[in-house]
């Protein structure tokens, strides 16, 4: 698929647009026009929905251990600096980034588009950063062919070879001439903390130093307690919540898929101990299944689970759900979203402090003067469970998904050009996004066939009954055969057209976005007949 014209489809239409873009931009930020701000509070509205609105508590749910509650709440970006302490945020959210010593650029050190390879006994970074991206394809993969490595080997040899020392770069034309303006040396990694900083009220001394949200779970468990108190919830039971995060990327990119500003849907799921395990497989499989029935393939999405070494100390399990974004190198995939097993540590530190791992155990880690580096907040937050008379600490499953990345993955994966008749059966080619109908910015347009004999008239009744149930859009402008085009290239999947026939019977056709099909039903069935064919 073409992501140039993924893009400027994008900002033609008014999906996205570089934010403050009059100025220049600023990078890693993103706008929703006003056709993508539909597009993401669809995502959002129907993430709401599957999780927390049509669940029923009283069901077991196909593959569950049980059936369980479901609530919701929207806590603040701003929260007590003690929260990121315990949570491990202030000391542990970095990313190494690295700069190039010739062009002076920044890159996180995890991206920077090459690979470290062993070369008699030395360590090479293959790279073509320095010079831009176009020579990259061919310059890496020469070198890998000299090498002899596929390129899945070399990644290992980064990650997880013993032989890993970050030394400094050898010229590249030593051996690989004559290719040698295609290396960058790049110096060694540095820590880089992405949590954005501000203050709280007129000082801005330290004591005031506060930090914008860098995922909105930790805003979960701290109402832990809130939740259990004010609702009737019983283990096992979900917190959803859906709002913006913030993280100072070091470099944002491919469009919205890496940004400093952006949204996350995340449950915090609450359950036993013992059954944690069989939790985990169940939100694992729902939500890999979420993404395929709001219409992303298969042969392009993957459930990831990370191996034993690439686990956060705390973490008993944890899958990615990965999209193949056209933008990546073909075998490549990017996170959508992360289902982690995170056991008990959230709740324990915030009750106790922060903990760090010592062998098998979690433990509190103590400054130098012996005491908790960070303070918990002391508060109880285990959970006693009425019916067996114990008390423990739950357990969480966190499923933590991006709407940006839903976003973008929904769009990529919509996008198609085809070839299709115009009105005298010349096949023409067409940009359609294939958009599912729970998605689609607008799900009905209203077209009179001609402005005239009262069509507009009738077209603008059918228009009023469909508004106050779905976004849809009047167009009386042009061939019909250009207006059908303007509705595919946005996604919408059904048009409703008037026409003579209409003065005649009272009947209208509908025409549908991705089969071509028309067929026709009453005026006055339309918003029936709509419904139920979003729902599908
Ligand atoms: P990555 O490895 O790509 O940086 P992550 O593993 O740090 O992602 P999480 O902390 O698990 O991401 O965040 C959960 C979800 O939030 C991600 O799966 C992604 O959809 C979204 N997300 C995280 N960082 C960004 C970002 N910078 N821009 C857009 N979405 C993001």
């Amino acid at each position: 698929m073409n992501m140039d014209a993924l893009v400027a489809l994008c900002k033609r239409r008014g999906f996205l647009f570089q934010s403050s873009e009059i100025y220049g931009g600023i990078n890693g930020f993103w706008d929703y026009g006003p056709l993508g701000v539909e597009l993401k509070r669809n995502i959002r509205e129907a993430w709401w929905y599957d999780n927390v609105t049509s669940h029923n508590e009283l069901v077991v749910p196909p593959g569950a251990p049980s059936a369980f509650q479901m609530v919701g709440i929207d806590s603040t970006i701003i929260m007590h600096p003690q929260v990121w302490k315990c949570s491990g945020h202030y000391d542990l959210f970095h990313d190494y980034m690295v700069d190039c010593r010739e062009t002076k650029k920044r890159y996180r050190y995890d991206q920077v588009q090459g690979r470290w390879v062993e070369y008699n006994g030395q360590r090479i970074f293959v790279t073509t950063e320095a010079v831009g991206d176009e020579a990259l394809a061919d310059v890496e993969h020469k070198a890998l062919r000299f090498f002899n490595l596929r390129s899945k080997e070399a990644d290992r040899l980064v990650w997880h070879s013993p032989l890993v020392s970050l030394t400094t770069v050898e010229d590249f034309s030593q051996v690989l001439a004559p290719d040698a303006k295609t290396l960058g040396t790049l110096t060694p990694p540095r820590e880089f903390n992405l949590m954005f900083k501000t203050y709280v009220g007129a000082l801005s001394g330290e004591e005031n130093v506060a930090f914008l949200r860098p995922e909105t779970a930790q805003g979960i468990f701290v109402n832990f307690k809130n939740v259990l108190d004010s609702t009737r919830v019983k283990i096992p039971f979900g917190i959803a919540q859906v709002g913006k995060s913030f993280r100072n990327e070091i470099t944002p990119r491919y469009f919205t898929f890496r940004s400093r500003e952006f949204e996350q849907m995340e449950i915090e799921f609450f359950c036993r101990p013992e059954t944690s395990r069989a939790w985990y497989e169940y939100w694992r499989q729902r939500r890999f299944n979420w993404y395929i029935s709001l219409g992303l393939a298969s042969e392009r999405l993957r459930l990831r689970d990370h191996s034993p070494d690439e686990l956060s100390h705390y973490s008993c399990g944890t899958a990615d759900v990965e999209y193949a974004f056209p933008f990546l190198a073909p075998g490549d995939f990017g996170e959508l979203e992360g289902i982690a097993h995170r056991g008990d540590f959230d709740l324990r530190s915030h009750m106790e402090g922060k903990l760090i791992r010592k062998g098998n155990e979690l433990v509190v880690e103590l400054g130098p003067d012996g005491q908790p580096k960070y303070r918990g907040s002391g508060k109880d937050l285990t959970y006693f469970d009425e019916e067996t008379r114990e008390r423990f600490i739950p357990h969480v499953i966190e499923p933590s998904a991006g709407a940006d990345r839903a976003a973008l993955a929904f769009l990529c994966e919509a996008y198609a050009e085809d070839m299709v008749p115009d009105e005298k059966g010349v096949p023409t080619k067409r940009v359609v996004l294939r958009l599912h109908p729970r998605l689609a910015p607008i799900k009905v347009a209203v077209f009179p066939l001609v402005k005239k004999d009262g069509m507009p008239e009738i077209a603008q009744r059918i228009y009023a009954d469909l508004k106050p149930h779905f976004n849809c859009f009047y167009d009386e402008k042009g061939a019909v055969g250009r207006r059908y085009r303007r509705q595919d290239e946005i996604g919408t999947p059904y048009c409703i057209t008037v026409d003579s026939q209409t003065l005649q019977d009272d009947t209208v056709t509908v025409r549908d976005r991705d089969s071509l099909r028309q067929w026709r039903i009453k005026a006055d069935d339309c918003v029936e007949v709509i419904r139920g064919l979003i729902r599908g």
